[in-house]
Parts: C-alpha cells; sequence; structure tokens
C-alpha cells in the first residue's frame, strides 16, 4: 500500500532515509499537508536546535570574482556592476560593530577574487578572531593549503554551495571549474576541522522535482554543520535572464522543511533570498518552517548595491545597525530569542550526546 503524507512525515522524523520518489511527494504537497509538513520541520528545530536564532552578520568585502557562473549578478562577463574592494580598515571596524550589535560570527563572503592571497585573508582572521567573535568565510573555491592557512589563522567555518548535485546541470551553470573541485574542497574543510557548510539553489533552470529530492538527498550524505539554501530568482544582467519561478512558490518553503527533518541538527538559515521572493515575510515563513539562523547583511551601505547576487535584494539601503534593529522586532514577532555565544555546530557543542 502507498505510504500517505502523513507516514511519509512520522518515518522522516524517525530518522528514516526517504527515497527521491518520497521526496519529490513531499515537495510537491499542498494545503492541510503543506502545513503538516512545515509543522513538523518546526517541531524537530524547536526539539532539537531550540528556540534562539544565531545572529551571523555578513560582511561583502569585495564584488570581484574572476568566475562567470551564469546565474549570478556579479559573474566577471557583467560590466554593469561596479566593482569594490572594501579597505581591510573598514572591514575591521565592521566586525567591530558586528560584536557590539550581539552578533556572535562574522562571515566574510566575497567573489572568487585572486587578489586575497592567503596571507592576507588570514591576517583579516586573525584580527577578527582577537576580537572574540567566530568566524565563517565563504571565498570560493580554494587550494587546500590556503584553507589549512585560514584555520590555522582562526577561522571556525567555511561556507561553500555546491549549488546542484546534477552533473549536467552544474557544467552548464558553471563554465570555470567541474563539480569536482567543490566536492574536493569540502572533503579538505572536513579534514582540516572546519564546521562546514553547503548548499543549493532552489528551483534552477531546468530542475525537476527529483532533480531537488536528490539535492536534499545530497545534503544528508555531505553530514553537513550548516546549510544554505535559496530560491533561484534570474537577474536581468545574466543569461538566465529570462528564466521563470518554479510554478508552486510553497515548494520553496517544503525545500527548508525537509532540509530539517533529514538534517535535524545542522545549522539552517533564512537566507536574504527568500525575502526578495515574498517581500519581508520570507525570512520569517522560513524561520517558522525549520530555520533557526538569521544572516543579517553588515556591509557598508555604500557597497551594498553592488552586490546583488540576484534581483530585488532586501534591505540595500540600509545600515548594519537598523538591521539589527529589525531582527530584534521580526524575531520578537515569532516568539523567538536572539541566541547567545558562537553557535558553532551541534556535534562540538554537544560533543558527549554525539559519542553517547
Ligand atoms: S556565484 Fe560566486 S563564484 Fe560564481 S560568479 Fe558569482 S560570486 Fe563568482
Amino acid at each position: 500500500m502507498a505510504k500517505t503524507i502523513q507516514d511519509l512525515i512520522i518515518g522522516l522524523k524517525a530518522g528514516e532515509l526517504p527515497t527521491v520518489e518520497d521526496l519529490s511527494q513531499l515537495l510537491a504537497v499542498r494545503g492541510n499537508d503543506s502545513r503538516l509538513l512545515l509543522q513538523a520541520a518546526d517541531s524537530v528545530r524547536s526539539a532539537v536546535m531550540g528556540n534562539a536564532v544565531h545572529i551571523r552578520g555578513i560582511i561583502e568585502f569585495s564584488n570581484i570574482c574572476r568566475n562567470d557562473c551564469l546565474y549570478c549578478g556579479i559573474r566577471r562577463s557583467n560590466k554593469a556592476v561596479s566593482r569594490y574592494r572594501i579597505p581591510d580598515e573598514e572591514i575591521l571596524e565592521t566586525a567591530a560593530h558586528a560584536k557590539e550589535w550581539g552578533c556572535g560570527t562574522v562571515v566574510l563572503q566575497s567573489g572568487e577574487d585572486p587578489y586575497y592571497v592567503a596571507e592576507r585573508i588570514s591576517k583579516l582572521v586573525r584580527a577578527i578572531h582577537a576580537m572574540d567573535l567566530a568566524i565563517t568565510l565563504s571565498l570560493g573555491v580554494r587550494p587546500r593549503a590556503e584553507l589549512r592557512a585560514f584555520r590555522e589563522a582562526g577561522a571556525d567555518r567555511y561556507l561553500l554551495r555546491f549549488e546542484t548535485s546534477n552533473r549536467a546541470h552544474f557544467a552548464r551553470l558553471h563554465p570555470d571549474a567541474p563539480i569536482e573541485d567543490r566536492i574536493r574542497c569540502l572533503s579538505d574543510l572536513r579534514e582540516l576541522g572546519f564546521q562546514v557548510g553547503s548548499g543549493f539553489m532552489i528551483g534552477l533552470p531546468d530542475a525537476t522535482l527529483e532533480d531537488v529530492a536528490r539535492d536534499l538527498l545530497f545534503t544528508r550524505q555531505l553530514q553537513l554543520d550548516m546549510i544554505g539554501c535559496g530560491p533561484f530568482l534570474a537577474h536581468p544582467d545574466t543569461p538566465l535572464r529570462n528564466s521563470g519561478q518554479l510554478p508552486e512558490k510553497s515548494v520553496y518553503y517544503h525545500v527548508i522543511a525537509l532540509l530539517r527533518l533529514l538534517n535535524p541538527h545542522a545549522h539552517i538559515p533564512a537566507t536574504t533570498a527568500f525575502d526578495a521572493l515574498d517581500k519581508e515575510s520570507g525570512r520569517n515563513r522560513v524561520l517558522e518552517g525549520g530555520a533557526n539562523v538569521f544572516m543579517p547583511n553588515l556591509t557598508p551601505g555604500k557597497y551594498r548595491k553592488q552586490y546583488l547576487l540576484y534581483p530585488n535584494k532586501p534591505c540595500v539601503d540600509e545600515e548594519g545597525g537598523a538591521c539589527m534593529l529589525c531582527i530584534r522586532g521580526r524575531l520578537h514577532s515569532l516568539g523567538r530569542e536572539i541566541a547567545t555565544g558562537r553557535g558553532d555546530a551541534w556535534r562540538l557543542t554537544n560533543a558527549e550526546r554525539s559519542n553517547a
């Protein structure tokens, strides 16, 4: 007898590994089944990760990239972007503000910018580490020796999304390097002792629900500490400008719920792109359906409009202090509080339970 949606959700909560067909069915649920799925994810998030939301402040310190990923607004072929690098002193000043504003973590993010050699990044990492902040890097694919240097300088975590586990899609969308480079980098990061984050873009052109289901299963296979996924949003200055959205918006939210059910111990952010999908409410809906991390943009205001990976990015006219006030209001309205401390990976902060 075919399993009902309720059976599938109960199985997921019990830790059963679903099939691609099971997940495709769950992604497409509607009405009451959709509500059941989101509620299940929220209850697992609450039971495993608690009620508090970790705040990780992002500093987008360079929009220069040597790559030409087809979906990305700062790809090297986009001549409509004014390129910038934030001076080191200003990056450190922003990190110090992040600490004052209550962030436990600073995320340094950039395109793949060759100007930032290992020593330059390591110097920034050492200075931020001395401020007693956890540091996440999101700098693209780097050689193992550079990753080791970042780790030795004090970097705690690294984010590198695989974007799609479908090799043919990956190759079409990323003309510069094969998926194997990313997989190799993710494995190096784990071996070097980083807390590892990855994820994928939801609703890429040509992706079927089965592709999304395989991406979900791949996150579980990678045993990630952090999983960031956001909707594909067609940027007008890219070759994918005419590509549309998934026919059912709810699928984007089901992805986050299923991420939580498949990876109960992972830190899962409500990524900014959800507010571009659903103005001002997208991230709230994600926080109510499995997510436990919020990543405010702390990039100084004068640079923000030049770091548009996708269109209609929210908060580009704000400054970091205003973002933090806004977040407090949002979380309060959802009955959630701001977490204190660094918000390290569950396996590190619960080592005893992990070993039991
Ligand atoms: S997605 Fe990342 S690597 Fe690709 S072009 Fe954009 S910034 Fe560069």
